[in-house]
C-alpha cells in the first residue's frame, strides 16, 4: 500500500517554509513540495525587505535562505516537484507531481502567485528582450539606461527605487492620480531625483527593433527607454486545485485566517488566499495557522 502522509505542504515559499518548521514542531508526517530548486521565488525577487519584525534590513534573498536553512535545520522533508493537480478521493488527497503521485490526509497549498500582464502590443514579443518583472533579476542589464516601470502598488514603487540606483533615469507610469502604494515607499520614490512618475497615463505599445527602444503612452507621447518593468499585480497560482476549492472572481482561494477552504482538509496559505494583507510576515502567520488547523483536523478525524 502506498504511503499515506499526515499533511503535504504544496509551495515553498514564506507560508509553506513556516508551515513546515510547525509542522515538524507537532510531530506530523508531511512533505514539502516546491517547483523551484531555491524555494520562495517570489521573496527572492525582492531587493530590501524592511518591514518584518525583527531584521530591519535584510535582501529578499538572504530572507528566504534563513528561512530555508531553519526547515532544514529542523530536518523538514522537502522536494523539487512540480505539482500539476491535486484531486480528493475517499477522504483522501491525491497530489499529482511530475515526478510521482503523493496521497496526504491533509494539503496545505501555498503556491503563491505569478506576474499579471499588461495585455498590450510588445509585451510578449519584447519579453526577455527589454520587457522584464523583477527589477532584481534583470536590473542590471540596464546600468545607465532609460527604463520605464509600470503599476502604482508596492511592487512597482519598490522597483523603481531599486532602479533608480542603477538607472539613469526611470519613468514611473501610473494609470490613476494617487500611487497605491505605502506612504514609507512613496517617499523613498518622491526623494529620488531620476525617477520622474507620470501620473494618469497609460502604456498602449512597446516599440523597438531586435530589442526595445521606446514605448508609446495612450496619449500618443513617446518615451525613449531600453527596458520596461511591468508591475500590475499579482495572478494566484490556483489552478492545481480549481476543481476541489471555491475561489473568488480572480482565482484566490476563499480562505479565512485558519487556512480553511471549501474543501475539507484543504487549507489555503499565503498569497493564494484571499486577504486584504499580502507581506511576508502575514505569509508566515498564514503557515503557522494552517497547521493549529490541520492538528485540529487531523485530530478530529482521530476521534471519528
Ligand atoms: P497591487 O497592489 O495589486 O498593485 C497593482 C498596481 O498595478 C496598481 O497600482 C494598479 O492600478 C496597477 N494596475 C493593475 N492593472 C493594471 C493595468 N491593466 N494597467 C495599468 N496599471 C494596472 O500589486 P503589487 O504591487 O504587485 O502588490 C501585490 C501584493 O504584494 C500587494 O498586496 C502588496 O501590498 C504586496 N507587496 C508588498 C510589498 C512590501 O510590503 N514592501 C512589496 C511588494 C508587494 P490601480 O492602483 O489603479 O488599481
Amino acid at each position: 500500500m502506498s504511503r499515506v502522509y499526515d499533511l503535504v505542504i504544496a509551495g515553498g515559499g514564506a507560508a509553506g517554509l513556516t508551515a513546515a518548521v510547525y509542522a515538524v514542531r507537532s510531530g506530523l508526517d508531511f512533505l514539502l513540495v516546491d517547483s523551484s530548486a531555491s524555494m520562495g521565488s517570489q521573496i527572492a525577487q525582492t531587493d530590501e525587505v524592511d518591514n518584518y519584525t525583527g531584521i530591519d534590513s535584510i535582501t529578499g534573498i538572504e530572507l528566504v535562505q534563513r528561512f530555508y536553512d531553519h526547515a532544514n535545520k529542523l530536518n523538514a522533508p522537502m522536494k523539487n516537484d512540480t505539482i500539476k493537480k491535486i484531486t480528493k478521493q475517499n477522504e483522501l488527497f491525491s497530489v499529482e507531481c511530475e515526478g510521482q503521485t503523493l496521497l496526504a490526509k491533509s494539503v496545505i497549498f501555498c503556491a503563491g502567485a505569478g506576474h499579471r500582464k499588461l495585455g498590450i502590443k510588445g509585451e510578449n514579443e519584447f519579453t526577455g528582450r527589454g520587457v522584464g518583472y523583477c527589477a532584481v533579476c534583470d536590473g542590471f542589464f540596464y546600468r545607465n539606461k532609460t527604463v520605464v516601470v509600470v503599476g502604482g502598488g508596492n511592487t512597482a514603487v519598490t522597483e523603481a527605487i531599486y532602479l533608480s540606483k542603477i538607472c539613469k533615469k526611470v519613468y514611473l507610469v501610473h494609470r490613476r492620480d494617487t500611487l497605491r502604494a505605502e506612504r514609507a515607499l512613496t517617499k523613498k520614490l518622491e526623494s529620488a531625483d531620476n525617477i520622474e512618475i507620470l501620473y494618469s497615463s497609460e502604456l498602449a505599445q512597446i516599440c523597438g527593433g531586435n530589442s526595445v527602444s521606446s514605448v508609446i503612452l495612450k496619449n500618443g507621447k513617446e518615451l525613449e527607454c531600453q527596458g520596461v518593468f511591468i508591475a500590475v499585480g499579482i495572478v494566484p497560482r490556483s489552478e492545481a486545485i480549481k476543481d476541489i476549492a471555491d475561489t473568488d472572481e480572480y482565482g484566490f482561494v476563499l480562505a479565512s485566517e485558519s487556512g480553511k477552504t471549501s474543501c475539507k482538509g484543504l487549507f489555503a496559505a499565503g498569497d493564494v488566499r484571499t486577504k486584504s494583507l499580502r507581506q511576508i510576515i502575514t505569509a508566515c502567520s498564514d503557515g503557522a495557522n494552517c497547521i493549529d488547523s490541520v492538528n485540529r483536523f487531523l485530530n478530529e478525524g482521530a476521534q471519528k
